[in-house]
């Protein structure tokens, strides 16, 4: 029986880790599908505080992880596929084995959506980002691209344009998903293009680093090639919360819900990192979240000494 299960291994569910150990608590991680969550797909952290030369997000994410096994944290590769909340002890089922434990911290994050093309992930941290915060700056006075529709792209189109030359704003409709204001502050930056009605077709990386798109009208079939150095992918992020459906309380999207920091529903489970967040999602937040996750779990479990 363990006193907590963390399910993720991102910035949340380690910085939950390293608290838990230091509590004496020795929390099992389970790593999830994409062991070190978002960081491990990223390349400069320059915002993360305690770095003033920046650091490589999976260099990042591996410290933490250190720094969660020196006091005791244990680590099980693999995903949760199913999980029983309805009595204490929790059961979590990963691969052939039913994990129990005492309390749970779900910080199993959130997949940006990737549009699906050919040598798209690969490129991540070489010309294609899934985070305009996290990435801008290494775009100053080069054009750029970002795709979708949404208030994502728009606040990223608008952010981008701070450093970028000029910024194409690609989008598959004329019409966009996003609220009107912040398509009306998009359309009154001159530097920002609007590429619409477009798919993109292909990423251009000859030498493994982004010079351009190949784009597609989605009314003519008319393609069209466009000259840049990075495109923003900015069509939403699916919280990955599909086995706590009917479980834990989430908003429409799928997003679980915390309350008070970081409680649930159920008493004993606690909610940490951007399975809990569509508004922040950097990675000082989610670590932040992941420790008041792992300080009410402590307080949990001196109060529930069963
Ligand atoms: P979203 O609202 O779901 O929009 C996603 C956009 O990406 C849509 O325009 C969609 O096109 C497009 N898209 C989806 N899959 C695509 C694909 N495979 N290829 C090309 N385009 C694709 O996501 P979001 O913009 O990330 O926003 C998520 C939530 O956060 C929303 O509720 C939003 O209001 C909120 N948010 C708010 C703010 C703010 O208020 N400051 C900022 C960011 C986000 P279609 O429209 O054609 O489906």
């Amino acid at each position: 029986m363990e006193n907590v299960i963390i399910i993720g291994s991102g910035c949340a569910g380690l910085t939950a880790a390293i608290y838990a150990a230091r509590a004496n608590l020795k929390p099992m991680v389970i790593d999830g599908h994409e062991p070190g969550g978002q960081l491990s797909l990223t390349t400069h952290v320059e915002n993360y505080p305690g770095f003033p030369e920046g650091i490589l997000g999976p260099e990042l994410i591996e410290n933490m992880r250190k720094q969660a096994q020196k006091f005791g944290a244990q680590f099980r590769a693999g995903t949760v596929s199913e999980v029983d909340l309805t009595v204490r002890p929790f059961k979590v089922m990963s691969g052939d084995s039913v994990l129990e434990t005492r309390t749970l911290i779900v910080a199993a994050g959130a997949t940006a959506r990737l549009l699906g093309l050919h040598g798209e992930k690969e490129l991540i941290g070489r010309g294609v980002s899934t985070c305009a915060t996290c990435d801008g700056y290494f775009f100053r006075g080069k054009p750029i691209a970002v795709v979708g529709g949404g208030d994502s792209a728009m606040e990223e189109a608008n952010f981008l344009s701070r450093y970028s030359t000029n910024v194409s704003l690609i989008h598959r409709r004329e019409e966009f998903r996003a609220s009107k204001i912040m398509i009306d502050r998009v359309k009154a930056n001159p530097k920002v293009e609007l590429l619409i009605p477009y798919t993109v077709e292909k990423i251009h990386a000859p030498n493994d680093l982004v010079t351009g798109l190949r784009l597609r009208h989605a009314k003519t079939g008319k393609e069209k090639e466009v000259e840049l150095d990075g495109v923003f992918v900015a069509i939403g992020h699916e919280p990955n919360s599909t086995i706590f459906r009917g479980k834990l309380d989430m908003d429409e999207n799928g997003y679980l819900l915390a309350k008070h920091g970081s409680l649930t529903n159920i008493p004993g489970v606690f909610v940490a990192g951007d399975v809990q967040d569509h508004r922040y999602r950097q990675a000082v937040t989610a670590a932040a979240s992941g420790c008041m996750a792992a300080l009410d779990v402590e307080k949990f479990l001196e109060e529930h000494n069963d």
